[in-house]
């Protein structure tokens, strides 16, 4: 069967690809972090939505599984396929033309396989702004932003990328092709079906086009690292920032210490901005598409906060350079995390307003159940999302101490549900948290769920094993 498959599949996309071979495959089969490494009949990479839709209407015809992959950047093994060896993956990463910009209306029409920053780049030739921004953009792919209603650094001013989606390509199932590539801001006209498969994790369909919303470049931006004790002083700053900057706030980032000093530590080409050390920092950004000067906003607002003995230090950026430094110092906290042992990570959101109380019960927590662990809590504190990531203790045993991630996540997680949080703020469910959604979803929201999937994929062939 495989062989009449193989066969079918190399006359739609051509033999080159229909990638068979070990070593052509396994880049495809592991993910970024090496949590999830699966095995499949074959990688198919098809160069448009008439080459998408004739791959799964075959993989139908066979009943095959299919897992849509992008740049594969997920943390959550959703694009990886199990170890059955039965699926197909389909790598969207050849389709990446840019079918369109409609600058009066404010769009942009991309294939799903176009990188997150040609987006932006595209986006930026013609003045405009595309504003979903990860540490991943340069590998993630549009198709998979969607896929995963990727959150990021700028969610706290122009929201996930569900806001940011105005119409959608995708293939179905049976290997149909919904053309739903509307423009609109406003468009009633019953079921918003594209909300159905933003966030589905190629559960649903597989997305090959999108519409999706530019805003107008900004001109001018201004950027402070900031010292404070602790992250109810994060909150009370971040209260202030968005009272006197309103929409023109676009990032507040929390990091503890020994996040900072992780960096520190293993990256390369950073330093300490501030003097000395503090409990705690916050990158805050405003941003203006008007040209003006948002340094005395800025400066208010810190004069106003150290005044009231919220912020103990903070240091303005200069210069572009000097603001991705910032950035850096931010964006290699996941990374620097690998230097220091094993680490238990949780995604985490919970009402802002609920923020400190969580990240200091959470730490709590997280010592009673592994004395001396190290929490290192940092994120985008404006959305309430947490990176509650755990590392080891210093000298410990890394495979002992990545055995208690079960108990860990519990424990973590009780304290989220007791705030009303959420136990994935903007990775996914994928393969990670499936058996966990089953336990925290009431059942009647699984039922609903499960009627979805069964009513786009009865025979259950998109991605199975992920979500739900
Ligand atoms: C360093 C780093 C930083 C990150 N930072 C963030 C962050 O700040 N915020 C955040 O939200 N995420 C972040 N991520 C996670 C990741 O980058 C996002 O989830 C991203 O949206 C995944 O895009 P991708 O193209 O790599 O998708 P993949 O990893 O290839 O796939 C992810 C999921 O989407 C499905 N999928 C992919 N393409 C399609 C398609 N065309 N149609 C249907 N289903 C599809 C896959 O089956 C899978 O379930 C980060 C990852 C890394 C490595």
């Amino acid at each position: 069967m495989s062989d009449t498959l193989l066969s079918r599949l190399a006359d739609v996309v051509g033999d080159k690809n229909v990638l068979v071979e070990a070593g052509t495959m396994s880049g495809y089969l592991t993910e970024e972090r090496g949590l999830y490494t699966g095995t499949a009949l074959a990688i198919v990479r098809p160069a448009s939505t008439e080459e998408v839709s004739r791959v799964v209407t075959i993989c139908a015809q066979e009943k095959v599984p299919v897992v849509p992959q992008g740049g594969n950047t997920g943390l959550v093994g959703g694009g990886i396929p199990d170890a059955t060896g039965r699926a197909v993956v389909i790598s969207l990463t050849r389709m990446t033309a840019v079918r369109e910009i409609d600058v009066d209306t404010g769009t942009m029409t991309v294939d799903a396989g176009v990188t997150l920053q040609d987006a932006q780049h595209h986006a930026a030739e013609h003045d405009r702004l595309f504003p979903l921004s990860l540490a991943s953009e340069g590998s993630c792919t549009v198709g998979g932003n969607i896929a995963t209603n990727a959150g990021g650094t700028a969610v706290v001013a122009y929201g996930n990328m569900r806001d940011l989606v105005l119409g959608l390509e995708v293939v179905l199932a049976d290997g149909r092709v919904w053309n739903g590539l509307r423009k609109l801001k406003k468009d009633n006209t019953g079921y918003d079906l594209k909300q159905l498969f933003i966030g589905a994790e190629g559960t649903l369909g597989i997305v090959t086009g999108a519409v999706l919303k530019l805003v107008p470049a900004n001109r001018s931006v201004e950027t402070a690292f900031i010292g404070l004790s602790s992250p109810e002083k994060a909150l009370a700053l971040f209260r202030r920032a968005r009272a006197t900057a309103g929409s023109g706030l676009i990032a507040c980032e929390l990091m503890p210490r020994i996040g900072l000093d992780f960096v520190l530590a293993h990256g390369s080409g950073v330093r300490d901005p501030l003097g000395g050390p503090h409990p705690w920092y916050v990158l805050l950004e405003l941003a203006s598409p008007a040209e003006q000067s948002l340094r005395e906003t800025m400066e208010g607002i810190l004069e106003g906060a150290i005044e009231a003995e919220e912020v103990d230090d903070a240091v303005l950026s200069e210069n572009l350079d000097q603001r991705g430094v910032f950035w850096k110092l931010r964006h290699l906290l996941s990374e620097v995390q690998k230097h220091e042992g094993g680490s238990i990570k949780h995604d985490v959101s919970v009402p802002i307003a609920s923020m400190p109380a969580f990240v200091m019960e959470g730490i709590a927590v997280a010592e009673s159940v592994v004395p001396d662990c190290r929490p290192v809590p940092f994120g985008h504190m404006g959305d309430g999302n947490i990176h509650f990531n755990i590392s080891q203790p210093v000298g410990a045993d890394k495979q002992a101490y990545l055995a208690r991630w079960d108990e860990m996540n519990a424990a973590v997680h009780a304290v989220v549900a007791r705030y009303g949080g959420s136990i994935s703020a903007e990775h996914g469910i994928g393969r990670l948290k499936r058996d966990l959604l089953a336990q925290i979803k009431e059942p009647v929201e699984m039922d609903m769920m499960r009627r979805v999937k069964a009513a786009l994929d009865p025979d259950g062939l998109f991605n199975p094993g992920v979500v739900v």
